[in-house]
């Protein structure tokens, strides 16, 4: 496996020795979004802010923008990158498309979307497929329940080998499903191809928290690879920042925590910049957070300046406000 970005260095031991400090930051930019320029904008900002680890789509181009934001960032020995693959129907890589004959044209959705993901065509509105990242928040207001999902189907075998030849440090897998059968195929086939850090992003939205332990114990012991837990509380949740909206992301870490099996445990799904202290005021010895809607959404204004990254003064204005939500985990 070529890594990157250490040539003679596991970076297995280099992720343990961040999940291990408890201090662990994961930007997620979206299991979904293929905006190869927001994806290197978004890595750049926040690899100067002193997040080291990389949450992606699943494609080539998109690990290429995120090096290439780390690399402007001058932090390419630091850092790493992780890809996201799912289930078919995990809400994290699925995109919402509009049924334009039932679309009435009234707005609401391009409001709520804040990956900008919507236009107007002739006379409906359109999302645009690369920028949508599936958080199924245009679904809650369309009157007229114009929008639906829609997953595709993706053969691991065909997407990952160009991955680990591009330099990959780590595979998310996505399990939102009440399948068991097509989350063990799934898993039999990353760990088949990849070495390296395997994460399992879970929630309890199909499953009681005592299939979702029996779940990670059965991909625990049918790898051999280091495995951590992401464990999401309600996926795409984020954008606000408050304890509540947080909530759910503490206590499912708590119960993947309690249930010891990993010591890599961390927190995602409506993570913002309350989500350390909360775990730490209940006790919870987690490796760290994964933001991504929170964090996207602060920083929105200055990313979308197409000068961003030859502004100085706009380029330092973010990154303050990105250095304050990474030192929440310090
Ligand atoms: S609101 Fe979310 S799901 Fe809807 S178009 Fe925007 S990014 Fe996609
Ligand atoms: S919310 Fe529904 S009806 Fe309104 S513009 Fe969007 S898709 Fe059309």
């Amino acid at each position: 496996m070529k890594s990157f970005p250490w040539e003679n260095v596991m970076p297995s031991e280099k992720i343990i020795s961040y999940l291990n400090s408890g201090k662990c930051f994961k930007l997620i930019c979206g299991a979904g979004n293929q905006n190869t320029d927001e994806i290197m904008k978004l890595c750049a900002l926040y690899a100067a802010a002193g997040c080291k680890f990389f949450d992606l789509n699943a494609s080539v181009d998109a690990v290429r923008a995120a090096k290439e934001g780390i690399k402007f960032s001058g932090k390419e020995d630091d850092c790493f990158i992780c890809v996201s693959v799912g289930t078919k129907n995990d809400p994290h890589i699925s995109k919402c498309k509009i049924d334009s004959e039932k679309c009435v044209s009234c707005g609401s959705c391009e409001d709520v979307c804040i990956q900008k993901a919507i236009s107007t065509d002739v006379s409906s509105r359109i999302i645009n497929e690369e920028k949508c990242i599936g958080c199924g928040k245009c679904i809650d207001v369309c009157p007229v329940q114009a929008i639906e999902r829609y997953s595709k189907e993706i053969s691991f075998s065909e997407i990952l080998p160009p991955l680990i030849k591009e330099g990959i440090d780590c595979i998310e897998y996505h399990t939102i499903t009440d399948n068991e059968d097509e989350v063990m195929r799934g898993w039999s086939e990353i760990t088949k191809q990849f070495d390296g850090v395997l994460s399992v992003c879970i929630d309890r939205s199909k499953l009681g928290n005592e299939r979702l332990i029996g779940r990670l114990n059965a991909m625990k012991n049918a790898c051999q690879n280091i495995f951590m837990v992401q464990a999401d509380g309600a996926p795409m949740s984020g954008g606000s920042d408050d304890y509540r909206t947080t909530l759910q992301a503490v206590a499912a870490a708590d119960i993947v925590l309690k249930a010891n099996i990993t010591p890599y445990v961390i927190m995602s799904g409506g993570t913002n910049s309350k989500t350390m202290a909360l775990a730490r005021q209940c006790d919870l010895n987690v490796s760290g957070l994964a933001i991504g809607s929170y964090a996207r959404k602060i920083v929105k204004e200055y990313i979308d300046n197409e000068n961003f990254l030859r502004d100085k003064a706009l380029f330092e204005k973010a990154l303050n406000i990105a250095k304050e939500l990474v030192n929440t985990c310090k």
